[in-house]
């Protein structure tokens, strides 16, 4: 790999564009990706927030949904926020029946988990391997994770209220996922983070 990264982020819909303006902030030449061709030559992906059941039935419809669930087991570094940390999981609690994920991760996803009195919110939280001060996360109707498998590991929990403990950040290997949008953010801690994952540096 060269010294700049290309990383895809999966445009079929959702915050495409601040990921990519992210990535770009971190030095890593972004790609919007929507077709399997478009998976070949990619270094690492962003999976961004939106909405998993719309995002899901996109990939199942632009047949980039076996092609994308083939690249990341075969060892793609791959990012989920928010949605995309739905899509990553193995399993999901509160979707629809048939709603696939890509998977990769060896978690339980709740979708909306928050519920509606704290539907959208912002707190500051620690996570394991970003450096400083705690970072400001935005969470909009976001997803917890309710139980993690041996193979992954929690990096990061709610520090208070009515959530405190839940978990909103993991790692598996070369798999990477939040609940909330760092995207959303001037904060380019938890991207430099992905992009240091994808240059094999973390
Ligand atoms: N609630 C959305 C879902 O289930 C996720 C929200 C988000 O990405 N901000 O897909």
């Amino acid at each position: 790999m060269t010294a700049t990264p290309t990383i895809g982020v999966l445009a079929l819909q959702g915050d495409v564009r601040e990921h990519v303006l992210a990535l770009e902030a971190c030095g890593a030449f972004a790609q919007r990706v929507r077709r399997p061709e478009e998976l070949t030559h990619l270094d690492g992906l962003i999976i961004p927030g939106g909405e998993s059941t719309t995002i899901s039935k996109l990939a199942v419809a632009f047949d980039v949904m076996e092609p994308l669930r083939e690249r990341i087991a075969g060892g793609l570094p791959t990012y989920g926020s928010c949605a995309g940390m739905i899509l990553l999981a193995d399993r999901i609690l509160d979707a629809p029946g048939d709603q696939e994920t890509i998977g990769g991760m060896d978690a339980t996803v709740r979708r909306n988990a928050f519920g509606r009195q704290v539907d959208s919110f912002e707190a500051e939280l620690a996570i394991d391997g970003v450096e400083g001060v705690p970072l400001h996360a935005v969470f909009i109707r976001a997803p917890w994770v309710e139980s993690l498998g041996p193979a992954a590991t929690a990096l990061g929990t709610v520090a208070t209220g009515p959530a405190a403990g839940r978990i909103v950040a993991i790692r598996q290997q070369h798999l990477l996922a939040t609940s909330f949008h760092p995207e959303l953010t001037g904060d380019r801690r938890v991207h430099e983070y992905f992009c240091e994952m994808v240059k094999g540096e973390r």
